[in-house]
């Protein structure tokens, strides 16, 4: 049997292993320590924000960005409906109300239009959201500049959700930095990994402070332990900070890796009736983190299902885009915003319909890409067949 290729494994370059060695060497292996303030100083520089405090996980960081924001019961908050559940569970654990927005066609990312509508329509209401949790998916920004302007004009911060598009730029600058505050996300299938953990970043650093004050018990300045503040264990640890630290030297060389996965993959597929790749924006540099695909179910005859199990099948994993957040059975009964300009449904509902996430690890060897390429080839050449055969009859 063919070794298992995956869809984004941890790839650990050659500093980590010091970093954590040093460490244990120091006995520095409970919480906080040199290595957590070092990557977090060092995060923020290769960002450009002022600050940053690294945490358990993305979703921790999600959540205390949200609190830094006010958000509390019956608020609401706009989110991006294509994306995964972690951006939305936050805002349940504070009691407020989601309300989702439809992705642009062009970017995959929140769409201004459907953006102002919800802004409209909620201020005619005098249901203006507490924030706006914009995501920036499979590694390319969302359209920054418009979403900024829109949610200025109706004075709503906006929190970024950079957890999938660490290194990804937007004119120049990085994702994550154009909102009050940003997050990403070190989970083990990310572009980089402490194998868990986030970070929160921003500007203002008295904010930050606090956010360090709520992840660690709100320990209040006393000797003994004194608490006048609701408080979570969200901090990182000394060791995976570790890891991360020496994660962040390769991060660009891994972004180059993953970009050049995604040029093969396009250029294998370039003649190939129905298949198309997410478009990179003209506005910024995606990362590529996962490379995304789309088919049309009559041109191709299949569907992201069916090619996921084929796939499967020569023991490669694959993943079908997002499921929107409107799709949910846990968030039904929620408000969503179509962008109106597709005629038929919603963009994201056509992207989950149509959409596949290839094998983009940085580790993933010529070799195994072309496992992979053969593999779409082959499911794709009978799928062809039978559906020019099932035309033939008639359907
Ligand atoms: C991975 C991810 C998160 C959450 O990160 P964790 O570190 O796993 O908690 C949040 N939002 C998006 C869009 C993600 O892909």
């Amino acid at each position: 049997m063919n070794q298992r290729i995956f869809l984004s494994p941890p790839h650990i370059g050659e500093a980590e292993a010091g970093f954590v060695a040093e460490a244990f060497e120091s006995n520095w292996i409970a919480p906080l320590g040199p290595n957590v303030d070092a990557f977090e100083q060092e995060l923020a520089s290769y960002v450009g924000a002022q600050g940053a405090v690294a945490l358990s996980s993305g979703t921790a960081a999600i959540h205390l960005a949200l609190k830094l924001l006010g958000v509390s019961r019956g608020d609401f908050v706009f989110v991006s409906s294509l994306t995964f559940i972690a951006s939305v569970n936050p805002v349940l654990y504070e009691g407020a109300e989601p309300v989702f927005i439809d992705a642009d066609e062009t970017t995959w990312n929140m769409s201004p239009r459907a953006l102002q509508r919800a802004l409209e329509d909620a201020k005619r209401a005098g249901k203006l959201p507490k924030a706006v949790i914009v995501v920036s998916l499979y590694g390319q920004s969302a359209d920054m500049g418009a979403i900024a302007e829109l949610c200025e004009h109706y004075g709503v911060p906006i929190l970024e959700d950079a957890a999938e598009s660490l290194g990804a730029t937007y004119r120049g600058s990085a994702s994550g930095t154009f909102g009050q505050f940003g997050i990403y996300s070190f989970n083990g299938n990310k572009i980089m990994t402490t194998s868990g953990g986030g970070m929160l970043v921003g500007q203002d650093l008295e904010a930050l402070k606090l956010a360090r004050f709520w992840a660690t018990q709100s320990r209040d300045q006393a000797l003994h332990y004194e608490h006048s503040q609701l408080g979570f264990n969200y901090r990182m640890s000394n060791v995976l900070a570790g890891i991360g630290r020496g994660q962040l030297q390769v991060l660009d060389s891994r972004i180059e890796t993953r970009r050049a996965i995604f040029d093969r993959y396009a250029a294998a597929f370039s003649d190939t009736e129905g298949v198309s790749f997410m478009p990179e924006a003209a506005y910024g540099r995606s990362t590529r983190w996962l490379t995304a695909m789309t088919l049309d179910p009559k041109a191709t005859g299949t569907t992201p299902e069916a090619l996921v199990h084929a796939l499967a099948e020569a023991n490669i994993e694959a993943r079908p885009v997002w499921k929107p957040m409107h799709l949910q059975p846990l968030l039904r009964e929620y408000a969503y915003y179509p962008d109106l300009d597709i005629p038929l449904g919603s963009v994201s509902d056509q992207l989950f319909a149509t959409g596949i996430c290839l094998p983009s690890g940085s580790s993933l060897t010529l070799e195994q890409q072309n496992r992979v390429i053969d593999c779409i080839q082959s499911h794709l050449s009978d799928s062809h067949r039978l559906a020019s055969m099932l035309a033939a009859n008639g359907g």
